[in-house]
């Protein structure tokens, strides 16, 4: 008879919010131990054939799945893909490999598993998160390698074939693209951070997410049901009846709350005592657009246009930008659309600029640092974001603005741009809104002396936070001072939007913390009236505003802001949503 029965809860950090109630399906993504085996010389050219056999079979799979993903819009994952296949045909590595089979006379797996962790002991002396992630990249690239050698198929979210809850270790980018919707009703892991990009797909796919739950495999043995509530981070494994009927309701009535305040227009994004806040969608391709339609978005606030060639070796052209934008204006039809410049560099390098290490890259030549020396691309998607304008409501937004002189150089080049267009008879608009993304700290303190050159503000909280606290935001070792709960962030996020109300310029919010529901009263209270977020979580957001009232909203910021540490605002803000959240209909 199984050990884990009778009702049993274990809580971790929500991070995608929403309940799902399924059985569990563990995710092992854990190396089998591989034996060291000796061939006889006689066997030496066949195990290095059936090594570039394993090889090219792994090639395969991966060109495979990056057509499909291709096909469904995802970028992110196509371009991690790119990463992997570029490294499975560095000749070091194939080279190093047979090497190793015919010196040491050992099987394929042995030796292939020889060579990576040598890699991998390399690499891990660096504490640098870029290479942190290319361990990562390995194993993920080796996994599937050793799997063809043994001809198993890999393991891969993309065949959970029944509705399930995924349980696993830590979720790689890869699986997490692969991850079938129709069947994965959340995920719960038991390490992984609130602004990974992980995190960030698994709300653009909407699927509810807890991560930090200390759970083993075994406590998944002869368990049928699971409940997990990615709004509180409530993981209930066999519920009891009673348990069950509750959750069963709360998702009902999630579930109508969200198809109802999916039709658009229907609903208004405002509290009761009638303050209106303005909801858009965070992008990261063009195909999400559907989403921010499906969910009744007022607009995008953030179009993160680095994914549209994150997967490649080169910046696309100024033609192929402006024909991205213009359809992507006009998809949006009649709503606003604010395309931030290329944020590259920090963990966003992709294979654009592989040789270009920095000891400290969130803190080198990031975003617009690395576009004003890029001069030629920089201009060429200015002119296309302009161009773009002609067609629809545009704003342009700047990454990583540490200060006006920033500012004054990127507008100079918008108006040369202007410029130039003006001279070839180019339709744009003139009066484009141009906006500063405040995520450094520097340009909160500067923010009054910002927004008197620009049209609007943005404030980008994953950043800030790992600015502001020096905590490196992909670094799950770290994430227990990542918090956005605290009060240094809660006195900036307060201290732009006075200065946005003081030059009445709008101040929005586009960071992870915008879609997160404990937040939102606060953010509200604190006056902020944009909030950007990815679309699936919009329907959930909305619902809570309409639950609040802006007196209410404007005492808990206050109470929030006079609260001395992280803990105390965090409990705070549970506290109040968890409260929020027996009305919620
Ligand atoms: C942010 O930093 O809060 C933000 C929205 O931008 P990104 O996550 O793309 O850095
Ligand atoms: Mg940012």
């Amino acid at each position: 008879m199984s050990k884990n029965q009778g009702e049993k809860i274990l809580r971790g950090f929500p991070i995608c919010a929403g309940i799902a109630i399924a059985p569990p399906h563990f995710f092992s993504v854990v190396e089998e131990d591989i034996p060291e085996v000796t061939v006889p010389k006689e066997a030496i050219e066949s195990e290095v054939a059936r090594y570039y056999r394993a090889l090219k079979n792994s090639k395969k799979d991966l060109v495979a799945l990056q057509k499909r993903l291709r096909a469904e819009g995802g970028k992110e994952a196509v371009a991690i893909l790119h990463t992997h296949l570029e490294m499975m045909r560095d000749p070091v590595m194939t080279v190093d490999v047979e090497k190793e089979i015919r010196r040491k006379s050992k099987s394929t797996e042995y030796a292939f598993s020889t060579v990576i962790g040598e890699y991998e002991k390399r690499f891990s002396k660096i504490t640098d998160t870029f290479f942190q992630e290319r361990i990562k990249d390995f194993q993920d690239i080796s996994r599937r390698i050793i799997c063809h050698l043994r001809c198993h198929r890999p393991a891969s979210l993309a065949n959970v074939g029944s509705k399930s809850i995924v349980f696993a270790q830590e979720l790689s980018p890869s699986h997490t693209a692969e991850a079938n919707t129709e069947c994965i009703e959340a995920f719960v892991t038991r390490s992984g951070s609130d602004t990974s990009h992980v995190a960030i797909m698994a709300r653009a796919k909407g699927i509810p997410f807890i991560s930090k739950v200390e759970f083993s495999a075994e406590d998944l043995e002869g368990v049928e049901c699971v409940i997990v509530d990615g709004r509180t981070g409530d993981v209930i494994f066999n519920p009891q009846q009673q348990t069950l009927d509750h959750y069963k309701k709360e998702r009902k009535k999630l579930r109508v709350a969200t198809h109802g305040l999916r039709r658009k227009g229907e609903f208004e994004a405002q509290t009761i005592d009638g303050y209106k806040v303005r909801l858009s969608s965070n992008l990261e391709s063009f195909q999400e657009i559907d989403l921010l339609h499906q969910y009744g978005g007022e607009g995008v606030g953030l179009f993160r246009s680095e994914y549209l060639f994150l997967a490649r070796d080169a910046f696309p052209s100024e033609e192929e930008q402006f024909a991205v934008y213009k359809a992507l204006v006009e998809k949006v039809h009649g709503y606003p659309v604010v395309i931030r410049t290329f944020d590259i560099g920090g963990d966003k390098l992709g294979n654009f600029y592989p040789s270009r290490y920095e000891k400290n890259p969130y803190l080198g030549c990031r975003a617009i640092r690395l576009m004003l020396k890029e001069s030629t691309a920089f201009k060429a998607q200015i002119r296309a974001i302009l161009r773009a304008s002609a067609f629809g409501e545009v704003g342009i937004l700047f990454p990583m603005i540490s200060g006006i002189e920033e500012l004054r150089a990127v507008k100079a080049v918008v108006l040369e741009a202007q410029k130039e267009l003006t001279k070839q008879a180019e339709p744009f608009n003139p009066n484009m809104p141009v906006g500063c993304m405040i995520e450094i700290p520097s340009a909160v303190m500067t923010a009054d002396i910002l927004v008197r050159e620009c049209d609007f503000l943005s404030i980008g909280t994953n950043d800030l936070v790992q600015y502001a606290l020096a905590v490196d935001r992909g670094n799950p070792e770290m994430s227990y001072l990542y918090n956005p709960a605290h009060p240094c962030m809660l006195r900036m996020i307060k201290m732009v939007v006075q200065e946005g109300m003081r030059a009445k310029k709008p101040v929005s919010l586009c960071g992870e913390i915008a879609a997160d529901p404990h937040f939102t009263a606060l953010l509200i209270g604190l006056g902020v009236q944009e909030l950007s977020l990815a679309s699936p979580a919009l329907p959930i957001i909305k619902n809570v505003i309409r639950h609040l009232s802006i007196v209410g909203a404007t005492e808990l910021a206050d109470y929030a802001l006079s609260l001395t540490t992280s803990e105390d605002v965090a409990a705070l803000l549970k506290k109040n949503y968890e409260q929020l959240c027996k009305h919620l209909a």
